[in-house]
This record gives structure tokens, C-alpha cells and sequence, in this order.
């Protein structure tokens, strides 16, 4: 996980930073522990979080007097690493469930990185030997399928696409699926549209795209896609989508982009789902894991 680390340290150890330069004065005041607060929920972790942090580790000078820098440290490292959920399953379905393919439908607001989420997610199956195919259920742009495709030819797996623009999306997911049962492959990856500004048309599409999936096969994972550079913003998408969907995971895209990591234990604590992979580029190569220790690691470095 150290290229976690790295590609993260650039953009997030501000909040480290922050924290450590709050914390450095000779007395730990009211003053100080407000900073704290704020550089905490500037960085998104909201208030509960930011709330338990502080707490904690102010029982901690309570019980243990005023610590030096690096004890400080692993207060810190301590308490953020308990935030972030390191005991969630974060395993993806990844392989054949009983005689058929693992269904993964993946959801979210257009432009938050789903269909290269796809892509590099394929990439990371096939390198596994997995057979891999794509259902391309955004019908409502014909660049959308276009787009899936081209990242299919890229990594060598095939795309069920309807020809025609806006075609229905639940049938395109229903032959997806179909077409992976028939060739015994290992997982389907459904894209699926996510226009915001219609949340009732989008919420009835996601419902009956799912419905018409488990016609033939249990939905084994629902990964959404949140752009973690929208913030506050995006919470308000995963509430929507958590209702549409049974969500059983979080893909954060362009964590490289923002030093508002602290959305990813917003995130898990508001939809009770961990994030389970991070986008950290527009490469194919820039989807990883994700890893509580290497995050929090990142953070304070
Ligand atoms: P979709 O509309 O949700 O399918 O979004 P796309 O997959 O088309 O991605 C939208 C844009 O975000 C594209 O320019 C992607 O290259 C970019 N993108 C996706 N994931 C990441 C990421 O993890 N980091 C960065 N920096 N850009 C990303």
C-alpha cells in the first residue's frame, strides 16, 4: 500500500499538518482544541467524528498529562485509524457464485468516475484470470456505452451495449447478465446512468434496473461511486442513491485530487458501508484497495 501512501501523501497530509501545528503550543486550551475541531471538519470528517476525536483525546491528557510530540502522534494515528473502520469487509465479489457470475451493479452521479471505476476495476479482475464482461445500462447517452466499450476493447473484456440511444436501461442489464450466465463468465459489471437533477426518474430507473437483474440473478455487490472532491455535496448524492439502492460499498474517486480525505469516514459512518476502493488517477493502473492503516498513515506524514 505504499503507493496509497505516497499518491495520497501530496494532497492530504495537510490535515496532519494541521493537527500537529494546533497541537504544538505549550498549553492545550479551548483555543487549541477549537482549531483542532476546525481543521477536522474542514477536512470533512463532519461533526461526529470530529467530535469523538476531540474528545478522545482530550481524555487522554486528562488521564496521561500534556504529551510530547510524538506520543501526540500516536494519539492521533490512534484515534483517526479507529474513525476509518479497520475492521470493515472490504473484500469485492469479485468470483463465481455457485453456478453464475458475481453481479456488480455500480451506481452514481454522472461525471463521479463510474465508468473508469469500471474499466480500471475490470483491469484488476482480468490480471486475476477472471472472465469479465460489461453491461453498459447508461442508455441515455450513446457516448456513455461508447465510453464503457472503449475501456472493455482496452482491457480485452466484451460490452453488452444497445445500439440505439436510449434504449431501456433494465433491458440492457437484463442481457448483460444473460449473456454472462450463457458464457459462464466470472463477473458482470453493470454501468448505470446517474442524473441528479430527475431524482424521482433516476431512483425509479435504478429500481427496476435492479429489479429486472434479479429476475435471473442476486445483485451481489452495489458499489457507489462518490467524488471525494465534492464533499458535503456528495453526501447528499450517497443519501439518494442509498435509498434507491441497497448500497454494499463506497468507490471514492480522485482522492488524489483533494486533501478532504476525512469524507471517507463521513462516508462509512452515514451509509454503514466501508469504502471499499479508491480512485487515485485517471490511469487504468489508479484503483486501489482501500487501506485504513496506509490512509491514516497518509494523513499524519
Ligand atoms: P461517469 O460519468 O461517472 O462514468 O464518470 P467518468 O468515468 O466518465 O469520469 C469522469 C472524469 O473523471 C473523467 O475525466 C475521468 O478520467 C476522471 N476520473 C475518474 N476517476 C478518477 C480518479 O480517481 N482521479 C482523477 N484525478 N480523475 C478521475
Amino acid at each position: 500500500m505504499t503507493r496509497l501512501r505516497s499518491r495520497l501523501a501530496s494532497s492530504n497530509n495537510a490535515l496532519g499538518k494541521g493537527l500537529l501545528t494546533a497541537l504544538s503550543g505549550d498549553t492545550l486550551d479551548d483555543s487549541v482544541w477549537e482549531e483542532v475541531e476546525d481543521t477536522l471538519l474542514g477536512a470533512d470528517l463532519g461533526v461526529d467524528a470530529t467530535t469523538e476525536i476531540v474528545d478522545g483525546l482530550k481524555r487522554r491528557v486528562q488521564v496521561e498529562g500534556a504529551p510530547t510530540t510524538e506520543k501526540l502522534e500516536s494519539w492521533l494515528h490512534e484515534e483517526l485509524l479507529a474513525q476509518v473502520g479497520p475492521d470493515m469487509d472490504r473484500r469485492i465479489a469479485g468470483t463465481r457464485v455457485g453456478d453464475r457470475p458475481a453481479v456488480i451493479m455500480v451506481v452514481g452521479v454522472n461525471g463521479t468516475g463510474k465508468t473508469t471505476t469500471i474499466g480500471k476495476l475490470a483491469r484488476v479482475l482480468v490480471a486475476e484470470d477472471k472472465d469479465i464482461l460489461l453491461g453498459a445500462a447508461d442508455t441515455f447517452r450513446a457516448a456513455a456505452a461508447d465510453q464503457l466499450e472503449t475501456w472493455g476493447a482496452r482491457v480485452g473484456v466484451p460490452t453488452v451495449r444497445s445500439a440505439k440511444e436510449g434504449a431501456d436501461p433494465a433491458a440492457v442489464a437484463f442481457d448483460a447478465v444473460k449473456a454472462g450466465r450463457d458464457n459462464e463468465v466470472d463477473v458482470v459489471l453493470i454501468d448505470t446512468a446517474g442524473r441528479l437533477h430527475n431524482k424521482v426518474g433516476l431512483m425509479d430507473e435504478l429500481a427496476k434496473v435492479k429489479r429486472v437483474i434479479e429476475k435471473q440473478s442476486p445483485i451481489d455487490e452495489c458499489l457507489l461511486v462518490l467524488d471525494a472532491t465534492t464533499g458535503q455535496n456528495g453526501m447528499r448524492q450517497a443519501e439518494v442513491f442509498a435509498q434507491a439502492a441497497e448500497i454494499t460499498g463506497v468507490v471514492l474517486t480522485k482522492l488524489d485530487g483533494t486533501a478532504k480525505g476525512g469524507i471517507v469516514v463521513l462516508v462509512q459512518r452515514e451509509l454503514g458501508v466501508p469504502v471499499k476502493l479508491v480512485g487515485l488517477g485517471e490511469g487504468a493502473d489508479d484503483l486501489a484497495p482501500f487501506d485504513p492503516k496506509a490512509f491514516v498513515d497518509a494523513v499524519l506524514d
